[in-house]
């Protein structure tokens, strides 16, 4: 299915020059695996760039670009050979404060930027945080909602420091969304400090 929700223009025209940073990039490269549209404005753009500036091919900067991505989501732990992103899940210890919910993060950003893969179970909800600068979220599996709005698999979504809420999963399977964000959530409750210190985003 193809995604309703996408990178807007001016991302894409980021991504597409080369200048979005690679945590947000990896974001961006995800919704182009599920979305052929984007595909080709990021082609068309490239394409633009390319005659403008006579630099690499368009398509060895895209499939470069993407491998990049996929590299960063390998990360270094854990120590098993490279799996599947989405096929991954990192088990809390025994005092789980959040059954069944999965964080793996890969190396940080040049500018501390978070990235990492969240899986959540059937029917969670997140507890109510905000944010720290610029959030970018796609999703790999399942679907969440969030107000009114519902995300599934290659939807993307871009959130600033001015939005509080609670996403919920409200696919009957795990939900599993590939984010970058400049800092951690901003969290008021010591219930969310202490699942933050233990999943560091
Ligand atoms: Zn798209």
């Amino acid at each position: 299915m193809t995604p309703s929700r996408h990178p807007s223009q001016a991302v894409l025209a980021e991504y597409a020059s080369g200048a979005l940073r690679s945590p947000f990039a990896t974001v961006v490269a995800a919704h182009l695996e599920y979305c052929p549209g984007c595909r080709g404005d990021v082609a068309r753009l490239e394409a633009v760039g390319f005659t403008l500036l006579g630099e690499l091919p368009p398509t060895a900067m895209a499939v470069g670009r993407l491998a990049q991505a996929m590299a960063a989501l390998d990360g270094p732990s854990p120590p098993s050979q490279a799996q599947a992103p989405t096929a991954e899940r990192v088990e809390f210890g025994p005092e789980q404060v959040a059954p069944g919910m999965g964080v793996r993060r890969a190396p940080d950003g040049d500018n501390g930027e978070l990235l990492y893969l969240l899986r959540l179970p059937a029917g969670r909800q997140l507890l109510l945080h905000g944010h720290q600068g610029v959030e970018f979220t796609t999703v790999l599996a399942g679907a969440y909602r969030d107000g009114d709005e519902v995300y599934a698999a290659g939807d993307f979504c871009e959130l600033d420091s001015s939005v509080d809420h609670q996403p919920q999963v409200v696919s009957g399977r795990d939900c599993i969304c590939v984010i970058a964000s400049e800092k951690p959530m901003r969290m008021d409750t010591p219930l969310g400090r202490s699942i933050q210190d233990l999943t560091g985003i």
